[in-house]
Formats: structure tokens, sequence, C-alpha cells
């Protein structure tokens, strides 16, 4: 016997459990999550930095609003998601008015070194700064999801991995573990593992990428001062940060990988130890943690929300490359429209209609939905 649901979401990471949140109390709804423990994979190794100058204008747009959502919710949270944390670039002139956007603006060498103290001056000769990004408690973020989700009486089912998905009659009929579920809609929220879902469930791929990144808490001789803006090289580089009296800093890799449970590779924190040894006075002195999560991206680089337009409710949510937090509640909230709107309704059927079956086609619909409704 299979449970019946209006809606089940496949993934409990960032993603998942935000479009479960935003669902919850307006129609029935299961998510359902491959490992024991919710976020488990990249929603619980990120750099937990909510930046609104960063990614293509979509993602900017899609952040200034997820930064709206939750601060209105911080009002009522015994501790707060959102703290003031700026972002600032450093680099050469050219790279840093390429990054440039109208969230952030240039500030003097002088003034970069006043932020942040730890760096050697002849390491930049420019530097932009982003005083709308926010530190983002991620742990409290996605138990608020939780909570929220369950008390409108979403089912949460952990450890039971999506084995078999298939079109019956008018919805979709899943195995996960030892049960089925029945449903109108599938919500692909399956991270680095969305086109491993598509094919399962007899979808075409979308050609999804998983890139790996790493991250480490590093001690340090010197500390940065709180106030210390994220620094992140314009090339794309590395970035760090403060974090209680340690650093928190990254390689900023971008290197093909299949879905899997990352880990870090020999050689990537080390070198950039060296490096940041040589361009600040911060005398990293050895790696407390370090940790690696994957960053899925379309090939465009813009996430994909959407229905796909040849399998009848199957919802893309998916593709939020290193945006997944900043865009999550903004992403949540169209999702959760056109989702209860349902497919083939006006506000999904004003997206231009797809002229071909290729994958690539499929993905422009669902960008085209973002872009459409986050103008209206
Ligand atoms: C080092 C690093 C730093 C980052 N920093 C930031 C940042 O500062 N700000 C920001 O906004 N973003 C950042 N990101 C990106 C962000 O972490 C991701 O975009 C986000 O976590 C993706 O969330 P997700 O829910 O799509 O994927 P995931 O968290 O991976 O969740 C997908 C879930 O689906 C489950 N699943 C897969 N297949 C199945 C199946 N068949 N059945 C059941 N369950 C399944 C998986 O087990 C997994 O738990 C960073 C990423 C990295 C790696």
């Amino acid at each position: 016997m299979s449970a019946h649901y209006d809606v089940v979401i496949v993934g409990g990471g960032i993603a998942g459990l935000s479009i479960a949140s935003t669902l919850a109390g307006r129609c029935s709804v299961a998510l359902i999550e491959a490992e024991q423990t919710l976020a488990y994979h990249t929603s619980a190794r990120s750099a937990r930095q909510l930046i609104p100058s960063y990614g293509p204008p979509v993602v900017q747009e899609l952040t200034v609003r997820t930064l709206d959502l939750i601060a209105a919710q911080d009002a009522e949270r015994p501790e707060p998601v959102l703290t003031p944390r700026s972002f600032m670039l450093i680099g050469d002139d050219a790279t840093v008015r390429a990054e440039a956007s109208g969230h952030m603006h240039r500030i003097s060498h002088a003034e970069a070194l006043e932020l942040c103290p730890a760096l050697v001056p002849d390491s930049f000769s420019a530097a932009g700064l982003d005083t709308g990004s926010f530190a983002c408690n991620a742990p409290v973020l996605l138990e608020d999801h939780r909570r929220r989700a369950e008390a409108g009486g979403v089912d949460i089912i952990t450890g039971a991995r999506v084995h078999s998905a298939q079109r019956l009659g008018t919805g979709w009929e899943l195995g996960a573990g030892q049960e089925g579920f029945q449903s109108a809609v599938v919500v692909n929220a399956a991270g680095a593992w969305a086109d491993e879902l598509a094919v399962l469930s007899g979808v075409e791929k979308l050609g999804l990428q998983p890139y790996r990144r790493t991250a480490a808490i590093v001690d340090v001789e010197n500390p940065l001062p709180e106030a210390c803006p994220m620094v992140a090289a314009a090339d794309d580089s590395f970035y760090f940060r403060p974090d209680n009296g340690q650093v928190l800093i990254s390689p900023a890799e971008h290197v093909p990988s299949g879905p899997e449970d990352a880990r870090p590779y020999p050689g990537d924190i080390e070198r950039l130890i060296a490096r940041l040894n040589a361009i600040t006075t911060l005398g990293i002195r050895g790696v407390r943690t370090a940790w690696t999560g994957l960053r899925t991206e379309a090939a465009d680089g813009v996430p994909v929300m959407g229905f796909d337009a040849e399998a009848t409710g199957f919802f893309w949510l998916a593709g939020q490359g290193g945006y997944g937090f900043q865009t999550s509640s903004g992403i949540a909230e169209l999702a959760a429209g056109l989702i209860l709107a349902g497919q083939g309704s006006a506000a999904a059927s004003a997206v231009p209609p797809t002229r071909d079956a290729s994958p690539a086609s499929r993905t422009a619909e669902a960008l085209a939905a973002t872009r459409w409704s986050i103008r209206r």
C-alpha cells in the first residue's frame, strides 16, 4: 500500500526543506531523504554567507528576496539566522571592475586595509565592498524549516533513498526504502543527484554538473577582528572570513565530480595556507577541520526551477550551485506558487512554450519561469 500526497519532495537539504516549509499547511506533502540525517550533504558544508552582489542578475534578485523573507522571520526566532557581515573583493582594477554590480561599490586601498588589517598591502591594488551581505546561521535556518514543515503537517522520512519512480495514471508512484508513495507532483530537490533522480524517473536529464569545493577552519596567530568582512579574491582563487576566533578559508576550487559524499583532496588546503601566509599576517598554524561539498550547476550557472516540459508533474528545484542558501527562500516562494497553481495554470503557461524536446530547452523554460515570476 502506498501513502498518498499532493506533493512528494525528494531531498532534505536546504532546497527540499525550504520548499517543504513553504508548502506546509497548503497541501499534503512528504519529504524523503536518503540519509539518516537531514542536510547531510552540501547543505551542511557551506560557507554560510548571503551576498547580494554574488551571481548573475536573477540570482542577485532572488538573494535580496531571500534576505527579506529570512529577516521577517528572524523577528519571531529566539536566535537570529542573519548577522551583518560585509563582503569584500580584492584584486586588480580589471578583475574587481568585472565583478562590480549595483550591490557592490568600489573602495580605496586604504579603506580595504582598514577593514581587513591582516592583508599585506601590496597583495592587491583594487577592492570592492558589499555592505548588504550577511552571515547565515545555517543550522538554525535548516532546523526552522524542518520545524515549520512538521508543524504544518509535512511527513519527513529520513534514511529512505528513492530507488524507483514512475508515472501512474495522473500522478507518480515512488519507491523509497520498503515504502511506496503516490503523488500528483514530485519535486526533484536531490542536489548533486538531481540528474540521477530524473533518469530513474524516466525523465531526460538536464546535464547538471556537481563541482567540489572545500573549506576549512584554521587556527591563526593573529585572529581577524570579528567585524572583518568576508574577503574574496576577485579572480575566485580563495576566500576567508573570521569564525569565532578562528578563520574559515576556502581555495574556492571548481572541480567536476560525480555525485558522492565528497571529501577534501590532499594538498588543496595546504597550498591555500601557504598562499594566505604569504599575502596576510594571519600566521595560519594548523587545520581544525576541513570539509568538501558539491556545488551543482546547470550549463548557464543559473538555478533550475519549474515543471519539466515533457514529464507532467515532475518539478525541478536544482542547480543552485554556490547560491543554495542565499536564494533558498526566494526560490521556494516562487516554486510553491507554481506548484500550487498547477502545471499548465496561468502562472506556468505565461512562460514561453518549449519549442523542442532538448534538455537545454527545458532548462531555458525553467529559468524563464524564474525570471518571469520574479519580475512580475
Ligand atoms: C564549500 C561550499 C561553500 C558554500 N558556501 C555557500 C554560501 O556561503 N552561500 C550559499 O548560498 N551557498 C553556498 N554553497 C552552496 C550551497 O551549500 C548549496 O547550493 C546548497 O547546499 C544545495 O542544497 P541542496 O538542498 O540542493 O543539496 P543537498 O544539500 O546536497 O541536498 C540534496 C539531498 O538530496 C538527497 N537525495 C539525493 N538523491 C536522493 C534520492 N534518490 N532519494 C532521497 N534523497 C536523495 C541527498 O541525500 C541530499 O541530502 C556552498 C557550497 C560549498 C560546497
